[in-house]
């Protein structure tokens, strides 16, 4: 199963106990999942389509605990998820479908469709954070937490994009809008925007499990970095000891090593017995010992002895 179905899942079991935020929740939910078809004057049929059993089982229990209705749930194959499982409701044309639809804010008094999101039902806190479960519950998707961190809701109308931004800024939410295929796009891009929406929304062990991915990957980028860095720090260390052993060699073919102050004599023979030790080590060999920066100066000699043969 995938994150977002995850989430969801969990979501779906969210149940808040006012009837005013059951009622903005299933808006939100048949808006964003549901399809109206007017045939003539009260002759109105609603259909929704969810991937996902849980979401279709949270909408068929909110119409008959609201509405004391039972509606008719299938199981069909959906061309537009490539065959997979669809799960549909129907709710029949007749006067209390036409009652309904209209008070959960789905159609005015004329009967047509309200494309934004309705004011009356979302004007309450409570509600306005019920109305936005519900519009992830429709249209939501939420990257894997080893994924970059996106998050987004799909819908249709340009109205609907209008009255969730302001939702959303109600509870200092700020999403991006973009168009795609034909879709409105709300999205963010950044992990604290999805953890503080999904908080919001009641998806609290979505929210553990992306922050815990978090901690998991902000420990794994530091271990990086440290190997990274002392690669780093050996290759240029046998780099430098490469060099010193061309410095060392071209003395020995051209005036000899006896040629050398006894010191740097030293510290080259130690070099070319240990083409690999660091500084320090090189330190540690000669006698009596150096300090790290004693070889080093030593090296440095040596280097403007050759350069001067090169
Ligand atoms: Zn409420």
């Amino acid at each position: 199963m995938t994150f977002t179905a995850d989430i969801k899942e969990e979501l779906a079991r969210v149940s808040p106990s006012r009837r005013c935020c059951r009622l903005a929740e299933l808006s939100a939910l048949l808006h964003l999942e549901g399809v109206l078809h007017l045939s003539g004057p009260h002759r109105l049929t609603l259909h929704t389509e969810s991937e996902n059993a849980a979401v279709a089982r949270k909408i068929f229990t909110y119409l008959k605990d609201l509405f004391g209705i039972s509606v008719e749930l299938r199981v069909e194959k959906a061309a537009r998820l490539r065959g997979h499982n669809c799960y549909c409701l129907y709710m029949n044309d007749g006067e209390r479908t036409v009652q309904i639809l209209n008070e959960l804010g789905l159609i005015d008094n004329s009967l047509r469709p309200v494309l934004g999101v309705p004011v009356r039902i979302s004007r309450r806190f409570c509600c306005g954070i019920a109305y936005l479960r519900g519009a992830f519950l429709g249209g939501g998707y939420v990257s894997r937490p080893d994924q970059p961190a996106h998050m987004e809701i799909n819908f249709q109308h340009a109205e609907m994009a209008e009255g969730l931004t302001e939702l959303m800024a109600r509870y200092s939410l700020q999403p991006h809008l973009t168009h795609r295929e034909g879709h409105i796009v709300l999205y963010g891009k950044s992990r604290g925007e999805q953890v503080d929406f999904l908080a919001l929304c009641g998806a609290h062990k979505a929210v553990l499990h992306l922050e815990s991915a978090a901690v998991f990957r902000d420990i794994r980028e530091k271990v990086n970095r440290r190997v990274n860095s002392e690669t780093a720090n050996l290759e240029r260390a046998i780099g430098a000891a490469q060099n010193q052993l061309r410095d060392i060699r071209l003395i020995e073919s051209g005036t000899g090593l006896e040629a050398l102050p006894p010191s740097l004599r030293e510290i080259a023979e130690v070099r070319m017995l240990h083409p690999e030790a660091s500084m320090k080590e090189l330190g540690d060999y000669t006698d009596p010992p150096l300090s790290k920066s004693a070889a080093y100066h030593r090296l440095l000699r040596i280097h403007s002895i050759a350069s001067k043969l090169g």
